[in-house]
């Protein structure tokens, strides 16, 4: 028996489920009940006990740092798109102060 990761692509849970090589199971997610995906983490089927826990780990922490790095990334865009438009104005004005008035 080998333990493979199964990743739901609804709603992202996974779980480990241990079956043999040749087995193709059908697993149901245990939150939304979607039939599961084999995640296609290379070795991780191939390790030791200990090792399967800490990869499925260092997946759910990897995970959760690419959900940080898409929240950041559209709180920084929301930031550009308030404050830029704000901020172009303030130089404008600022250079209109201490440019002379032009004769147009
Ligand atoms: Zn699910």
């Amino acid at each position: 028996m080998i333990t493979y990761e199964y990743q739901c692509p609804a709603c992202g849970a996974d779980q480990a489920v241990k079956h043999s090589i040749k087995d193709e199971p059908q697993v149901a997610c245990p939150q939304c009940g979607q039939p599961m995906k084999r995640s296609l983490s290379g070795g991780d089927s191939f390790q030791v006990k200990g090792g399967t826990v800490r990869s499925h780990v260092q997946q759910k922490q990897a995970r959760k740092a690419s959900e940080d790095m898409n929240h950041a990334e559209k709180v920084a865009r929301q930031i550009k798109d308030t404050y830029q438009p704000k901020l172009r104005e303030a130089a404008e004005k600022r250079l209109d102060a201490t440019k002379p008035p032009k004769d147009e």
